[in-house]
């Protein structure tokens, strides 16, 4: 009977992967540069001094340790309860209705996480500090990480809650409402979020009318992409770090700056956006989500495939019992932190083509260079990530490389760059 229910959970697992795996091959642009553009190699020393480099490989190396080890430690959490019994141990010694069994051992898993990451944030926190990178007190600090800590947990007990309340109802056929659920979530949280999320850690207020907004409107017109507005993050209250971003999508689609962007030179802030621009003319928060609900859709579906599978070696008499709790927990854990290398892969090439964009709508590889070294330089970004690094931690091409890239496109349209 169970075997029945483990099969048809596989062939749905086996299908919503392949749909993902097809999805991110055939829409990823793996080339943004126009066929028969000269590669120009990344040098970091064609474009930073000595001094430069050297600043940011030790902000690197004093940023790593806590890095990794905060990795580490979520992984060994999640290891630990995929792997052993001792969540449904202590869960089993609860009392009281099923779901209130569940949240407490939900609640647990993250307040272990939260307090033995704790001094690792405040390691990294004190790096950003002396590097002159974070603006923040330690109350705001704190403030920041407990409402940080309280949506994740929320999201947690809210997923964990639901999935044993179906596996209860549909012990054999759960995965099936789990990943429609799991899919519309993701779309719905993605569509919320500026406007359910962003605003409990920042607020926004409407670029003053000027030069710079005249400008930067009139750009997204020449662009054929609507913008109302864009909105200015008032980024400067946590960090000195300057950044720009696209959120939403639809009716809540929008273009923010960091208040920190609006002291650099106004032709490499028409650039910054016009890179965002480029993320809105092709949809990638809207595509992006879409990926990322088939990927939900496919996490729903392996948490029964291998729930069922490690549900005896962690003591878990079915996944419909509060044991199971913490299994689940760490089961999400564990699938997000190995699908994030795939992620940066694929957003590293859809940052490479909002480059591209932003390259041809203002053709002026020469400040997108001056721009990118400004960013770089601000925000002590790594120039030479390892390998490891690279797969685990860039989300965006490195500024070497994109500097790169912009040489690449100049050279091809006859443009002189720096
Ligand atoms: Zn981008």
């Amino acid at each position: 009977m169970e075997r029945t229910g483990m099969k048809a959970a596989a062939i749905g697992l086996a299908g919503l992967g392949v749909a993902i795996v097809a999805v991110v091959a055939l829409t990823t642009p793996w080339r943004v540069l126009p066929a028969g553009a000269a590669e120009v190699t990344p040098d970091p020393v064609r474009d930073f001094g000595a001094a430069q480099i050297a600043r940011a490989d030790a902000f690197d190396a004093a940023t790593s340790a806590p890095s990794y080890l905060s990795l580490g430690v979520s992984l060994v959490i999640a290891a630990v309860l995929v792997a052993t019994p001792l969540g449904a141990r202590l869960i089993g010694r609860l009392k009281g209705p099923w779901w209130l069994r569940a949240l407490i051992g939900v609640a647990g898993v993250y307040l272990v996480s939260l307090a033995i990451r704790w001094p690792l944030g405040m390691w990294f926190e004190t790096v950003l500090r002396d590097y002159g990178l974070s603006t923040q007190t330690w109350g705001t600090w704190t403030a920041d990480r407990l409402k940080n800590f309280a949506l994740q947990l929320l999201l947690s007990a809210v997923m964990v809650v639901v999935v044993i309340a179906l596996a209860r109802r549909w012990p054999r056929r759960w995965w099936i409402p789990a990943s429609i659920g799991a899919f519309t979530l993701t779309l719905a949280l993605s569509f919320l979020y500026p406007i359910v999320v962003e605003p409990v850690f920042n607020d926004f207020t409407p670029l003053p009318q000027g030069q710079l907004r005249a400008s930067l409107l009139a750009m997204a017109d020449r662009d054929g992409v609507p913008v109302d507005d864009v909105l200015v993050a008032d980024a400067s209250r946590r960090t000195t770090a300057l950044n720009a971003y696209v959120s939403g999508f639809g009716a809540t689609r929008r273009i923010v700056v960091y208040d920190t962007l609006l002291e650099v030179p106004e032709p490499e802030i028409e650039l910054i956006v016009a890179h965002e621009l480029g993320h809105a003319k092709t949809d990638d928060v809207l595509h992006g989500t879409l990926v990322g609900a088939l990927g939900a859709a496919f996490g729903a579906c392996a948490l029964f495939v291998v729930g069922n599978l490690l549900r005896r070696r962690t003591g878990v008499p079915s996944l419909g019992d509060p044991k199971a709790a913490t299994l689940l927990v760490g089961l999400v854990s564990l699938a997000t932190l190995l699908s994030g290398p795939a992620q940066n892969l694929v957003s590293r090439h859809i940052e490479g083509r909002a480059d591209a964009h932003a390259l041809q709508l203002t053709e002026d590889p020469a400040t997108f260079v001056a721009m990118q070294r400004n960013l770089a330089v601000r925000n002590i970004s790594d120039l030479s990530p390892t390998p490891l690094e690279y797969v685990l931690y860039s989300s965006h091409p490195t500024a070497p490389q994109r500097i790169a890239m912009a040489r690449s496109w100049g050279l091809f349209h006859g443009q002189r760059v720096p």
